[in-house]
C-alpha cells in the first residue's frame, strides 16, 4: 500500500506576509494526517518554510533545480542549496518549466538525477497538452517524457522518485481529468515503471496535478493508481489545502 502524498505547488505566487499567513491556517488547521504533505515554494521563500515548517508532519521543496552541481550558471538554483535548507522534495519537468524554458525531456532526467544524488526527492512532471490528447498521442507524449527518465535511473533510483501526471490542458483551466481517464494514464506510467523495475513500480507515488480541489480530489484520490495530488490554485487557499489532504 503506497502511501498517498499531497504536494502543494505555489508557482510564482506567495510574499513573506502571504506565506505567513497561510502557513499559519494549514499549520492550525492540520489535525489527523494520513498521507505525506510538501509545498514547494519558490526558491527565496524556502528559508521561510523551514523555520515555519520544521517540527510539523508537513515538508517542504523548490519548484526547480539546475542539471549542474554549481558554477556559472546565473539565476539557476543548485541541489546543494535546496538541500541547505532542508528540502526534501523538489519537482522537476513541470509543464512550465517545459513550455516557457524550453527544457527537454533529457534535461528534465538530468535534473532528476540531480536530484537523487543530492537526496532530494524529484517529482518528476508529465503530461501531455490538449492536442496532443486529441490527436491520441496521450500514452505515447507521456511515455517519452517518462522514457528519458528511465534511461538514466537505476531501479535503486528509480524507487526513490515520484511521478507526476498533469494533462497540461487542465492545468489552472477547471478542467480535470475525469478519475477515469486519470487512472488509465496512471496505469500506462506505472505499467512502463513495472517493465524497467516491478519493484520499483510498486513503490514509486503517482500523483494526479491539474485543477485537483477539494470537490474532486476524493474520487480521483480513490483511483488505484492515483497516489496523491500536486495541488496548484487550491494551494493557495488553506481551508481547499486541508480539504484534499483530508480527502487522501
Ligand atoms: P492547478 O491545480 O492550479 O491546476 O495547477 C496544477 C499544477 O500545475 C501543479 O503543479
Amino acid at each position: 500500500m503506497r502511501r498517498k502524498l499531497v504536494a502543494g505547488n505555489w508557482k510564482m505566487n506567495g510574499g513573506l506576509a502571504f506565506n505567513a499567513a497561510l502557513l499559519a491556517e494549514i499549520k492550525a488547521g492540520l489535525k489527523q494526517v494520513d498521507c505525506d504533505v510538501a509545498l514547494c515554494a519558490p526558491a527565496p521563500y524556502l528559508a521561510q518554510c523551514q523555520s515555519e515548517l520544521a517540527g510539523t508532519p508537513i515538508g517542504w521543496g523548490g519548484q526547480d533545480l539546475s542539471a549542474h552541481a554549481a558554477g556559472a550558471y546565473t539565476g539557476e538554483v543548485a541541489a546543494s542549496m535546496l538541500q541547505d535548507f532542508s528540502c526534501q522534495y523538489v519537482i522537476v519537468g513541470h509543464s512550465e518549466r517545459r513550455a516557457y524554458h524550453a527544457e527537454s525531456n533529457e534535461l528534465v532526467a538530468q535534473k532528476a538525477l540531480r536530484a537523487l544524488q543530492t537526496g532530494l526527492t524529484p517529482i518528476v512532471c508529465v503530461g501531455e497538452t490538449l492536442a496532443e490528447r486529441e490527436a491520441g498521442r496521450t500514452d505515447e507524449v507521456v511515455g517519452q517524457q517518462l522514457d528519458a527518465v528511465l534511461q538514466l535511473l537505476d531501479g535503486a533510483e528509480l524507487a526513490k522518485i515520484v511521478v507526476a501526471y498533469e494533462p497540461v490542458w487542465a492545468i489552472g483551466t477547471g478542467k480535470t481529468a475525469t478519475p477515469q481517464m486519470a487512472q488509465d494514464v496512471h496505469a500506462a506510467l506505472r505499467a512502463k515503471l513495472s517493465a524497467k523495475n516491478a519493484g520499483a513500480a510498486n513503490v514509486v507515488k503517482i500523483l494526479y496535478g491539474g485543477s485537483m480541489k477539494p470537490d474532486n480530489a476524493g474520487e480521483l484520490l480513490a483511483m488505484p493508481d492515483i497516489d496523491g495530488g500536486l495541488i496548484g490554485g487550491a494551494a493557495l487557499k488553506a481551508a481547499d489545502f486541508l480539504a484534499i489532504i483530508a480527502a487522501a
